[in-house]
């Protein structure tokens, strides 16, 4: 998502910004009753297609699901499902979380060859006594399901893979560009809440590495009565401090969304001395349709789309 980088770059000054208030005024300001799609990132047409599954009364679970497939099916984003980078040894691996208004979830890691990962996590989710299956066993799970087998790998990238592997001593590379998620939560018409998040994960990992998007309450929680939040960023940082579940459980003490996001930040700086090479930022959204995000490093950014309306929001930032 280098791309979203350098629009952020190039056209943070032209962003139009969309006034906050209106979004808040619902009828019961505990339980907005309009649809509203939050995305890490930019993603437009991926918030349209969640925003159109709510306005066709889908529940925030469905539209979560359509909203992230989208950009697992996009060969042009490098981080997430088809054209995703791959790991070292040249193999796209998936990790995707979903999680709905009752605290049901479902979880997919080291997943490969399965073009919607997160549809696979539905399916966990729904058909299996389980939480989250891994590697083969996820891959035949999804294979039993009906979903089909396809080469992840695009021309595109095995090509910067390869140019990788000549200067990189098959070392993976920490930093802040090469990897990104898709994290996705909603509102319903119900007024219930959902998220999903989905990712190849950080460029180049170790075969088997996993990152925080499928562990839930790391790369994703959902709590009907508190909030919803979801993690992009170095994933082991993430990890190390159960970022999502930390920002929903202080949403659930009264913090507003971004004040959450902002503690559960000073969290990771605090007890990771490497945080100034790393990037992580966490988009949530309270019960009342408050939305915020708070990031480590400048670049974070966020999509959001209430009925016909979207606008992309700069995050506030640490460092
Ligand atoms: N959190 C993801 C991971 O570590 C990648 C990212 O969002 O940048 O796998």
């Amino acid at each position: 998502m280098n791309s979203r980088r350098s629009f952020v770059r190039r056209s943070l000054a032209g962003i139009v910004s969309l006034s906050a208030a209106p979004w808040l005024k619902a009828s019961n300001p505990q339980r907005p009753v309009y649809p509203l799609v939050v995305s890490t990132w930019q993603n437009k047409a991926a918030n349209q297609a969640a925003i159109e599954t709510l306005q066709q009364g889908g529940r925030a679970l469905d539209a979560v699901e359509q909203g992230v497939r989208v950009v697992e099916a996009d060969p042009k984003d490098r981080s997430v499902g088809y054209g995703g980078r791959p790991d070292r040894d040249g193999k796209v691996t998936l990790d995707a979380s979903i999680m709905d208004e009752h605290g049901n979830c479902g979880s997919v890691c080291f997943l490969q060859n399965i073009m919607h990962p997160v549809s696979v996590a539905r399916k966990v989710m729904e058909e299996t006594p389980h939480v989250m299956l891994a590697g083969q066993g996820a891959e035949a799970f999804a294979l039993a399901q009906g979903f089909e087998s396809k080469d992840l790998l695009t021309k595109a990238s095995e090509r910067e893979w390869k140019a990788w592997k000549k200067n990189a001593n098959y070392e993976p590379t920490i930093n802040i560009e090469n990897h990104d998620t898709i994290g996705m939560l909603a509102i319903d018409t119900f007024g219930n809440l959902s998220g999903a998040c989905t990712t190849s994960g950080l460029a180049y990992k170790f075969s088997g590495r996993v990152g925080d998007s499928p562990i839930i309450g790391s790369g994703l929680y959902v709590d009907n009565e508190a909030g919803a939040a979801v993690a992009t960023g170095l994933g082991e940082a993430v990890v190390k401090t159960c970022g999502s579940f930390l920002v929903v459980e202080l949403m659930r003490q009264g913090w507003s969304p971004t004040a959450a996001c902002r503690e559960a930040i000073k969290r990771i700086v605090s007890k990771q001395p490497g945080h100034k090479k790393f990037q992580v930022g966490f988009l949530a959204l309270n019960t009342a349709g408050q939305v915020g995000a708070y990031s480590l490093q400048n670049g974070f950014m966020y999509t959001r789309h209430l009925q016909d309306k979207s606008d992309i929001q700069p995050s506030k930032y640490f460092l």
